[in-house]
């Protein structure tokens, strides 16, 4: 394990180029519960059942009792040891891209560049009708709303949580910017459980054009075969053990 720990720290020390994957785990020491781990449940529903526009078509008023929760929920979390060093790496990095799946708006709140958020935001909200009058997406941060479901400011239609749900594209602008940072010298895929594509296929698109890939993850994925490094344990104590090392060059060196 730290034989793996060391070897990421000195292809770090020497990249110019990094990109970062982040899911659900990442947050997970931030008290934002993960989808797939035992607290991906909300009142008997799976995140499948209310993450679609056709259980929003269904039922708005449920899905956005859903996203209500979570807002309360993550208005009251703070980003952790994991959001802090990922963002001093996107200060120090020449290139740095952090592409995110979470829709929590942490790493923005640790104060990381460069942020790509893969599937929208939690803080935002678009027009469920796409009325001509509204932008495509807005971003409001009132907790709690005073009228559930929200309302289109501007056609008075329903509104709808600015994120991508299940069965819905990415916003090609997004993926682009996604792309262009996997080429990278090193790829790190921290907290995902690698099931959700096409942001399960990062990594691998990464490693095609030369890029060493990490997982840093508790549990093996789907995809933890196919990385040249894997470091098993928790994102916010492996990001804070690699900042240590990255900072202690000389007993790297000296460990090899
Ligand atoms: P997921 O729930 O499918 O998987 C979470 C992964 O995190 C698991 O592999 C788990 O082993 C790992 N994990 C748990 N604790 C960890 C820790 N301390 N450190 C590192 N890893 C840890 O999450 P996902 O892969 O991001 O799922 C995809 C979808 O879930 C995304 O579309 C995302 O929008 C959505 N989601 C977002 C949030 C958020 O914004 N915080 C929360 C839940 C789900």
């Amino acid at each position: 394990m730290d034989f793996g720990l060391h070897r990421a720290a000195e292809r770090l020390r020497n990249a110019s180029r990094v990109a970062v994957v982040t899911g659900a785990g990442v947050s997970a020491a931030s008290g934002v519960p993960t989808f797939r781990g035992a607290d991906g449940l909300w009142s008997n529903f799976r995140v499948e059942e209310l993450a679609t526009p056709e259980a929003f078509a269904r039922d708005p008023r449920l899905v956005w009792n859903w996203y209500e929760w979570r807002r309360r929920l993550v208005a009251g979390c703070r980003p952790n040891r994991a959001h802090e060093v990922l963002a001093a790496w996107s200060r120090r990095y020449p290139q740095f891209t952090l592409i995110t799946q979470n829709v929590d708006g942490l790493h923005e709140r640790a104060g990381t560049r460069n942020v790509v958020r893969f599937h929208g935001s939690l803080w935002e909200l678009s027009c469920w009708d796409r009325c001509a009058g509204s932008p495509e997406r807005w971003r409001d941060e009132t907790v709690p709303f005073v009228e559930l479901p929200p309302r289109c400011p501007h056609c008075g239609g329903l509104a709808r949580p600015g994120v991508v749900w299940f069965g819905e594209p990415i916003d090609p602008r997004v993926s682009a910017r996604a792309i262009t940072a996997l080429d990278c010298d090193v790829c790190l895929v921290v907290g995902t459980s690698a099931v959700v594509y096409p942001a399960a296929g990062l990594a691998d698109e990464a490693r095609n054009r030369g890029a060493l890939t990490i997982e840093i993850n508790p549990e093996p994925t789907d995809a933890t075969p196919r990385f040249d490094l894997v470091l098993q344990g928790p994102a916010e104590e492996f990001l804070d053990r690699l900042e240590a090392e990255l900072s202690s060059g000389s007993r790297l060196s000296s460990s090899q």
